[in-house]
């Protein structure tokens, strides 16, 4: 009925209306998540390998809906994107993240780090460096102690751009992180030209690094180019005791996944503080 090139297997109607059902809902509801206190930040710890301390934290979004519950960060971030409400949650991920560090070194953890994940528009829009000034003095943290993290695919959007807004972020004085490395469109030249301090190797490597000899052979080689770059290397996902000990063998600089710690809340995390500042 559809015509001769218009073969169908499933109702692609049906599909796209239950899509778009959800869609909406959650568009909806989205509006009301930051007026309504629904956004929580966890914090999960990244641990340097030489000392065992833990060093800092990555911020990551929860959205806790009253009646839908918890929604990931990677189904509401691209909606966030769609919708332009990234910008007002971006901003508060980003003042909420800097004042819960300050917080954090006024109670004496002088060296914590705090790592903020970029979305894609907020890395594109204008002023991205004014703003990040402006929430650094806002909140009394020192910019060596805020790490930005954004992925190679950001990155190379458009390379002179980002490499112009990652020189004004250095010149501040805050770091730089490549997140899911090797995941990208990844040009390893642009290592050269970007500012970087850190490249965190993505979970998918980590993932089988004791059973697949390439995902081995990436993780070793990635390890060594950082050394080689003097940048700091972090291992993302690290789950099991094997994979830490692959890690600690090749000389990784950082590793953070679910064998040491989850993303915690923050009380969890000032306890954790705490205990290691007492030892
Ligand atoms: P990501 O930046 O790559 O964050 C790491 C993800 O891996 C987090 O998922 C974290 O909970 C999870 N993870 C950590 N350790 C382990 C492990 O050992 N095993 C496994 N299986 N997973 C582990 P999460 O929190 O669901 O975040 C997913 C993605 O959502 C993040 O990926 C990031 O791209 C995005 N995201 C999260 N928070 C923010 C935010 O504040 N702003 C922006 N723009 N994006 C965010
Ligand atoms: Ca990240
Ligand atoms: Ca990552
Ligand atoms: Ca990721």
């Amino acid at each position: 009925d559809h015509g001769r090139d218009n073969y169908a297997f499933y109702d692609p109607d049906l599909h796209q209306n239950r899509r778009s059902s959800r869609h909406s809902t959650l568009e909806r509801a989205l509006h009301h998540a930051l007026d309504d206190n629904q956004l929580v930040l966890l914090y999960q710890p990244q641990i340097d390998l030489e000392s065992g301390q833990i060093r800092g934290v990555e911020a990551l979004l929860r959205w806790h809906h009253p009646e839908l519950g918890t929604i990931s960060p990677t189904e509401f971030i691209p909606l966030a994107e769609e919708t332009g409400l990234i910008h007002a949650i971006s901003d508060w991920v980003l003042r909420t993240a800097c004042a819960q560090n300050s917080a954090w070194h006024r109670q004496g953890h002088t060296t914590m780090r705090m790592a903020v994940n970029l979305s894609a528009q907020q890395f594109s829009k204008p002023g991205l460096d004014q703003l990040v000034h402006e929430v650094l003095l806002d909140t009394g943290l020192a910019p060596r102690w805020l790490e930005l993290e954004l992925t190679e695919t950001i990155a190379l959007r458009d390379i002179d751009a980002a490499i112009s807004t990652l020189k004004a972020l250095k010149s501040m004085g805050v770091r730089i992180a490549i997140d899911d490395f090797g995941t990208g469109y990844s040009s390893l030249s642009y290592l050269k030209h970007f500012p970087v301090h850190s490249i965190k190797i993505d979970r998918s490597f980590i993932n089988g690094i004791t059973t697949n000899s390439s995902d081995a052979a990436i993780t070793r080689a990635v390890i060594a180019m950082a050394q080689n770059l003097g940048v700091r290397v972090v291992a993302e996902g690290v789950e099991s005791e094997k994979q830490l000990i692959f890690l600690r063998t090749y000389q990784c600089h950082e590793v953070q996944g679910y064998y040491f710690f989850r993303p915690l809340p923050e009380k969890s995390i000032t306890q954790l503080l705490q205990r290691q500042s007492e030892k």
